[in-house]
């Protein structure tokens, strides 16, 4: 007997109809001897309905207030799921995230879980019961609602089945598992059986939207395997996430991501002397804007040029703040490019494989494709090109690395 955790997210839980789906489902499992909690994100498009509403009334909705409001579609969907169980004759009981009492701080609109209280849940999985749990939600210290941000729901689930100690935690969801890369970029992706959690962290910040990139953290600091499923398929093994397993050896590269969420801005001629790095970077980080790759050239006249890449919804703001900096510093000019992609090879292999980054290159100058930065870490090489060679270079990459689906 096992105890398993399981989250469907909000097209699994899209009508009442795909509700009492997910009740036979759970139901299954729980009849097989498992112990099951289920955590529920709010009915699809609920939470984005919600949060148009608040803005019908202000641009700057109070955060205690907006939480207030979104926790309330997932609160539908306990209620719902939990009459669902009970109607074919499963014993369910429904709890927010404040009756468990998921603890976080007290950071609303991306509360981070600090304690889960497991006794009640633990006393209804004894009595027989399945405990559905309101994912993306928690309780503050003096009782507030807060939540985990968007798409927290995954992180809710893994949190539970870390403090459960469950033996797994599964994501259902819309697709039926992690593929190499999007397959709406590149149809002859294929779905990976298991990937590590670092390579996840890659594929999931660059981009791959299946899971909140907080879930999979937490997964690997509590090693907690998680396994993500469809919600509509019955059979399938999913993709597992797990620890790099000692002695398999693996793939060289998992999979390739991309993010178009990306621009780039260049302060030119800046005196290259102590500081400066920190002139240029200190006001755009007190301004919270995320700065992602950083190039600094080698100075020949005792200037330099900077580029760095951010978000490419914060592009505006942060050049506006470049400029400052640029007058301030006697800098050249401001230059900026908000029409940049950055593509990544994802893959733990790459430690023990040499040349991956070459093959990289060529396979992108074959293609024509002008490579305008380039970052690597131990598990990942990014080069950032023009936006139209996205679909091109992913595909071109996705065959050179041998991830396309055999033809069957
Ligand atoms: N309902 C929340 C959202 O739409 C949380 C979740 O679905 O995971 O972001
Ligand atoms: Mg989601």
């Amino acid at each position: 007997m096992a105890l398993i955790v399981q989250k469907y997210g909000g097209t699994s839980v899209g009508t009442v109809e795909r509700i009492q789906n997910v009740a036979r489902r759970v139901k299954k499992r729980r009849d097989a001897g498992d112990d099951v909690v289920v955590v529920v994100s709010a009915m699809s498009g609920e939470t984005n309905r919600l949060i148009a509403l608040a803005s019908e009334i202000t641009d700057t909705p109070d955060p205690r207030e907006l939480d207030v409001l979104v926790t309330t579609g997932e609160q539908v969907t306990i209620a719902l799921l939990s009459m669902a169980l009970q109607a074919i004759g499963c014993d369910a009981r429904s709890y927010t995230g404040a009756q468990v009492r998921i603890l976080t701080d007290s950071a609303h609109g991306k509360a981070r879980i600090s304690d889960i209280d497991d006794v009640r849940v633990h006393a209804d999985l004894k009595a027989g019961r399945v405990v559905v749990v309101a994912g993306f939600q928690g309780v503050d210290e003096h009782g507030n609602i807060t939540t985990l941000g968007r798409g927290g729901s995954d992180t809710t689930a893994v949190a539970m089945a870390a403090a459960l100690k469950a033996d797994e935690c599964q994501i259902f969801t819309d697709v039926d598992g992690v593929y190499t890369t999007d397959p709406r970029v590149e149809p002859r992706a294929r779905k990976l059986d298991r990937i590590t959690f670092e390579e996840m962290l890659e594929m999931a910040s660059l981009g791959s939207k299946v899971l909140q990139i907080r879930s999979v953290e937490f997964a690997g600091k509590y090693n907690v395997p998680l396994r993500v499923l469809s919600s509509f398929e019955e059979e399938g093994e999913g993709t597992l996430i797990t620890f790099e397993e000692e002695g398999v050896e693996a793939a060289k590269i998992s999979g390739i991501a991309f993010n178009r969420d990306e621009a780039k801005l260049t302060i030119r001629g800046v005196p290259d002397q102590p500081g400066v790095a920190y002139e240029i970077l200190g006001p755009i980080g007190d301004a919270n804007i995320e700065v992602d790759m950083i190039v600094q050239n080698i100075a020949n006249d005792g200037t330099t040029d900077f580029t760095f890449t951010v978000n490419r919804g914060e592009f505006a703001k942060a050049k506006a703040i470049l400029e400052q900096i640029a007058s301030e510093l006697g800098a050249r000019e401001v230059i900026g490019d908000d029409k940049i992609v950055k593509i990544s090879l994802v893959g733990v292999g790459m430690r023990s494989h040499a040349g991956i980054a070459s093959k990289m290159f060529e396979t992108l100058s074959k293609e024509g494709i002008n490579i305008q930065m380039i970052s690597t870490s131990e598990i990942k090489i990014s080069v950032v090109v023009d936006e139209k060679y996205l679909e091109l270079g992913v595909r071109a990459l996705h065959e050179a690395f041998g991830l396309d689906r055999e033809e069957g």
